[in-house]
């Protein structure tokens, strides 16, 4: 246990909702192990309050803090600076709070998710990846991707959507390597056969509705595609079951949790992250929260 004091250090996630987040359990498991006097909280911010919320912070002597649903992108114009990848992307989740009391903007989501492919001996560099969704974590990843030398296909229900993400991402990944399509059974199935990695950025799978999967249950699921799904709630969405039973091999989103977790916390700190211990205070964290929606 971190014992508060008046040298504490500290830290915050600022989210609405964010009572069920994981964050708080996985740096303090981290502080705690390492000795460190910081100690990291759960900030219900309701958009409305965000701007005052972050000049709070700053008052208050935090050092920084991690940012989720629904402020992403909305915490942007609040910053100083905003590092040029979180720029690219159009996202900020880590927040570093300098010296001086600026805030620096940054996002670990896109080198997260590639740490957690590599944790997984899969090698992100290679032929073409499919990312399922167009959202804030489809840009991270997409951005993730096309930056390794993949030809990146968005497989998106609106389609709008993805061509603006498409759009936004261009001018910082090489040339032609983003396209998008409607999400149809056709295209999935289309595309699944000419790429070796899937990605699902959507919620669909989810607890409480983990019976349902973006890949239909008619169509074959190609034993060659490595499948990689963000969802950490179930720890194997039905994707995962449908491409593990194909003989596919799967990772889920707990990975890039950690890591997007631990580069933070070596932004804030300084310090090496101890990602086991990290890895560990989540899933139990997890374990303890059977029954309730969980975030960030
Ligand atoms: P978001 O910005 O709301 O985007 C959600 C995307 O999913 C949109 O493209 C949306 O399509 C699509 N979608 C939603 N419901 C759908 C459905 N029933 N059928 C087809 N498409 C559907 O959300 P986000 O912030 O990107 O987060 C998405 C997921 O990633 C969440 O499950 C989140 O927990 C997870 N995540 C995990 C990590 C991690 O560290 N493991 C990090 C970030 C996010 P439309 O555009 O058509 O609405």
């Amino acid at each position: 246990m971190i014992e508060i004091d008046g040298q504490t250090r500290l830290l915050g996630i600022v989210g609405w909702p964010i009572e069920h987040t994981l964050s708080p359990a996985m740096h303090n498991a981290a502080f705690a192990a390492l000795g460190m006097n910081w100690a990291y909280l759960a900030l219900p911010v309701p958009p409305r309050q965000l701007g005052t919320a972050l000049l709070g912070m700053v008052a208050l002597g935090f050092r920084g803090g991690n940012v989720t649903v629904p402020h992403k992108q909305a915490v942007m114009p609040y910053l100083n600076d905003i590092t040029k990848s979180a720029q690219a992307i159009g996202a900020v989740n880590t927040i570093v709070v300098k010296e001086n009391g600026r805030m620096v903007g940054h996002n670990t989501d896109w080198m997260g998710f590639l740490a957690a492919l590599r944790e997984k001996s899969f090698e992100p560099r290679g032929r073409r990846a499919l990312v399922l969704g167009a959202g804030g974590a489809a840009r991270a990843v997409a951005y993730a991707l096309a930056r390794s030398g993949r030809q990146v296909v968005i497989l998106n229900r609106t389609l709008l959507r993805a061509q603006a993400l498409v759009e936004h991402l261009a001018p910082s990944v090489p040339a032609s390597s983003l396209s998008s399509r409607p999400l149809s059974h056709d295209a999935l199935a289309e595309e699944a056969a000419r790429a070796d990695l899937l990605v699902n950025t959507t919620p669909v799978g989810m607890w409480p509705h983990e019976e349902a999967s973006l890949w239909p249950d008619t169509v074959p699921f190609p034993h060659h595609l490595v499948t990689c799904d963000l969802i950490y709630r179930p720890r194997e969405t039905k994707l995962l079951r449908q491409a593990r039973r194909a003989g596919a091999e799967i990772i889920n989103g707990m990975g890039m949790l950690v890591r997007q977790g631990a580069l933070a916390f070596r932004l804030w700190t300084g310090h090496p992250p101890p990602l086991e211990v990290m890895r560990a205070a989540c899933e139990q964290a997890l374990g303890k929260n059977r029954t309730s929606r969980i975030s960030r």
